[in-house]
Formats: C-alpha cells, sequence, structure tokens
C-alpha cells in the first residue's frame, strides 16, 4: 500500500538488531486518520471472508485492530501480555517469542470471548519470524474456531516469518512488505 510505504520512508528509522521504528505514527503516537486507511484496505481484502471476531495482541496492535473492526463492525479481542502461563481453565493461552525483547512470554485471552465457529482475522502492527501470530493462531485453535487469515501493517520480508506461515496454509496479507533495510541505504519495499 503506497500510503503506508511513503510514511515508512519519510518516517521510518531503521535500528541496530533489524528493528524498524515507526512510532511516530504506527505504535506510539498514533496517525488515526492514517490507521482508519489501513483498517479500510483490510476490510477490502478480507470483506468476503465473512469476519466475526478480530484478535490482537496488546499493547501496539489495539488501535489498528480498533480501526479495521469500524469496517467489519464486528468485536475486538486483544491477548494479554503475562511472565508466567496461566493454565487456568478460563483461558486459552498460548507461550511467544518476542523478536524485539528477546524473551518469551504468554499471551491469553478469556475463553468467554471467542466461541467454537468464529471466524477470526487476525491483525497486528508488525510481523516478523511469525511467532506471535503463530501464538495467537494457537489461540483460535483451542477455542475451535477458524483463523481466516492475517492482516499486518508491516511485514519484515527477510525475516521469513510471513512467506513460512503462507507456506502452511495461512492467507496473510501485509500491505507495506520490507524486503530490506539498513540504517544507511534505507528501505526496500517487496
Ligand atoms: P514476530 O512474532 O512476527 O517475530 O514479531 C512480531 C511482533 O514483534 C509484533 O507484535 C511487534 O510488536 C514486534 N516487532 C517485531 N519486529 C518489529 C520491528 O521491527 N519494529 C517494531 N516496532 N516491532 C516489531
Amino acid at each position: 500500500m503506497k500510503l503506508l510505504e511513503d510514511r515508512i520512508r519519510l518516517e521510518g528509522r531503521v535500528l541496530p538488531g533489524n528493528v524498524l521504528k515507526v512510532d511516530g505514527f504506527l505504535n506510539h503516537r498514533l496517525d488515526i486518520a492514517l490507521l482508519d486507511k489501513l483498517g479500510e484496505e483490510f476490510y477490502h481484502l478480507f470483506s468476503e471472508a465473512g469476519v466475526t471476531k478480530i484478535l490482537t495482541v496488546e499493547a501496539s496492535g489495539i488501535a489498528l485492530a480498533s480501526l479495521a473492526a469500524r469496517y467489519f463492525k464486528v468485536p475486538v479481542v486483544f491477548a494479554k501480555k503475562h511472565k508466567t502461563s496461566n493454565m487456568s481453565r478460563e483461558v486459552y493461552s498460548a507461550e511467544v517469542f518476542s523478536f524485539t525483547h528477546n524473551c518469551v512470554y504468554n499471551v491469553a485471552i478469556s475463553s468467554h470471548f471467542m466461541d467454537q465457529g468464529d471466524r477470526v482475522l487476525i491483525i497486528d502492527d508488525f510481523l516478523a519470524d511469525g511467532n506471535a501470530i503463530k501464538g495467537l493462531a494457537s489461540i483460535c485453535k483451542q477455542a475451535g474456531a477458524e483463523v481466516v487469515g492475517a492482516g499486518i501493517a508491516v511485514e519484515k520480508g527477510f525475516q521469513g516469518g510471513g512467506d513460512r506461515l503462507r507456506e502452511a496454509g495461512l492467507r496473510v496479507e501485509s500491505l507495506a512488505v520490507v524486503e530490506s533495510m539498513d540504517p544507511e541505504k534505507g528501505i526496500l519495499f517487496r
């Protein structure tokens, strides 16, 4: 999506360790008009998928998921992050390795908020190795819900997570796919 790519070119900063910082508009200060356009684009891509729920993970996925939900007219459930796993029957949970923080954390939702037969669109701000998406997909499986796909704002294509998920049969739609990035040479999109 050109609008998002242009904004990343303009404001994105490449940090050491393959981290792309776009916190001026995507996940710290929020450009709501831009996020609304991204949400609308997800709706165009998945409007035929019969989505009944949007699932994301706190905190940075919530704004994007919420703006998309205005178009789908479905609720957003956000998985909460914990340091330890909660094995209660009241929650569906999964372990996720965090690329940015280099640690394992737990994501969990109340079992009351995901039902068998739900058709779930997973939304997140970034896709790198694909671990967050895998954890969220595992939560859906535990609930007996079907994942219709994943809508991502920025995929770092060079980390391969998105392509591995696609090869495994998941529909992954990323609005900007970074093919390479370098503090000196800048950012190239796929
Ligand atoms: P994955 O689980 O696909 O390896 O990483 C996705 C998660 O890590 C996203 O939820 C996002 O919060 C975070 N993340 C991964 N790479 C980056 C990055 O380059 N920049 C930012 N801001 N977040 C990232």
